[in-house]
């Protein structure tokens, strides 16, 4: 995915304490009568001088677009009372009372929230992004930012499914001439659908010709995807600031024995699809990569290595081949292999989110390359849209968020599934229940 620009501001801080939960991300404005444009600098100095630790915000946004670093990241910030410990605060200069946001702030605001949902392993939805006004009683961050929160999440989802460079301005190209609807317009999708097949696409094949059932390869894709995105160079992240390195920094020095096999198997940093992190694990894929002359973050070294180790757990590998819910081969993909240290239903429910829209995506029309023809198809009838998105679809036909009388619709299946999670998402907004 494209990173948004962020320009570092290296202010200086009194205590700062580690956040140890992130799974909210806070929408807020100036809101000062004059309709500021403060910069970083101004607001920490600001927070200061109220006896604060420094700025509270984690970013600031510019009225010309301008992503500047407030807070560090990682750390508990002071933005909304009683809720700092568990989120990160975007502070958006201006009064969205009188005025609206520019186009640049919101763009960027949406990369950044796209960023920062991929950083934190959060889904791109409205439980997960707020404005500061959901939170506690005040009008930040004012009327006209607020009513634009679910364009700007549908943005976000946009950009997290985006691959190449230039997509971005496609999408603002988009949005100039369409206006409403996130730039989620069938043009974007369909420059989209010649990409080369997606990691997601190859994980689903991978997992399908070893013989196990839908339910069981969602299973275990929610999971990986939880742990790291789907994503064979993943390096922990909170490694990436204490080892000084990138995802594609750290594969390249274990590839070229730069970082040793020592280092690499004692580190205690997570990584590859599966975020293998213990010694003999993370000794075991080196020396897999190392046989086969393979990188180590190549994903098919990765899967075959992922399905060697899973033969090793009977009880699991029984639970899969019989799985009869995505529910049940998710956790127990979570209990019985990934073992991660918080195993409460919060984490199990978590996982099969991300399982049950891989089975939504790819479950029983999987037939070699029917799923890539999939991505090329497209859906012009509300008679013609699959089951499982047909509700949400004829709901924003209704809504008028999808124009027209449900003829021509031209909808790629990306867009039946950023339309469907637009839909629940906004449907929760709005508080109405299924
Ligand atoms: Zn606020």
């Amino acid at each position: 995915m494209e990173r948004v620009k962020i320009i570092e501001t290296d202010l200086k801080f009194n205590d700062l304490v580690e956040r140890s939960v992130t799974d909210m991300i806070v929408i807020h404005h100036t809101g000062n009568p004059t309709d500021d444009d403060l910069n970083a600098s101004e607001i920490h100095q600001i927070h200061l001088n109220q006896g604060w630790s420094g700025i509270g915000y984690h970013f600031v946004i510019r009225k010309d677009g301008t992503v500047e670093r407030g807070r560090p990241d990682w750390a508990i910030g002071a933005h909304a009372e009683g809720e700092n410990s568990h989120t990160i605060g975007i502070h958006i200069c201006g009064n969205f009372e009188m005025g609206t946001p520019t186009e640049a702030q919101i763009e960027n605001l949406a990369l950044l929230i796209a960023n920062l949902c991929e950083d934190y392993k959060l889904l791109i939805d409205r439980n997960h992004i707020v404005g500061h006004k959901e939170l506690m009683s005040t009008a930040c961050p004012g009327k006209h930012l607020f009513s634009l929160i679910d364009t700007i999440v549908g943005k976000a989802v946009y950009y997290s499914l985006q691959t190449s460079q230039n997509s971005r301005a496609k999408n603002e190209q988009k949005t100039a001439t369409n206006g409403d609807c996130a730039g989620l317009t069938s043009q974007n999708s369909r420059e989209t659908s010649q990409k080369k097949e997606l990691p997601e696409i190859k994980i689903w094949r991978f997992f399908k010709e070893k013989g196990l059932n839908d339910c069981a390869v969602a299973g275990i894709m929610g999971n990986l995807y939880a742990e790291s995105g789907l994503i064979p160079t993943n390096l922990q992240n909170s490694f990436e600031s204490s080892l000084g390195v990138n995802d594609e920094g750290y594969t390249a020095s274990v590839d070229d024995g730069s970082y040793s096999f020592e280092r690499f198997i004692n580190d205690g940093a997570g990584f590859g699809l599966a975020q293998w992190t213990y010694y003999t694990r993370k000794a075991g894929l080196y020396e897999f990569a190392k046989h086969t002359g393979r990188s180590i973050g190549d994903l098919d070294m990765q899967l075959e290595y992922l399905w060697d180790e899973l033969q090793k757990y009977e009880d699991l590998m029984g639970k899969l081949r019989n799985a009869k819910s995505v529910r049940e081969a998710s956790d127990a993909f979570l209990l019985d292999f990934e073992r991660p240290a918080d195993q409460g239903e919060g984490q199990k429910s978590y996982r099969a989110e991300f399982a049950d829209e891989f089975y939504e995506k790819y479950a029983s029309d999987f037939e070699g390359e029917k799923i890539i023809m999939e991505n090329e198809k497209r859906y012009n009838t509300i008679e013609e849209v699959p089951e499982w998105a047909k509700p949400e679809i004829e709901y924003l036909i209704k809504e008028k968020i999808i124009q027209g009388d449900g003829k021509n619709l031209d909808l790629s299946h990306d867009m039946l599934r950023i339309y469907v999670s637009m839909s629940r998402a906004f449907k929760r907004v709005i508080g109405i229940c299924y």
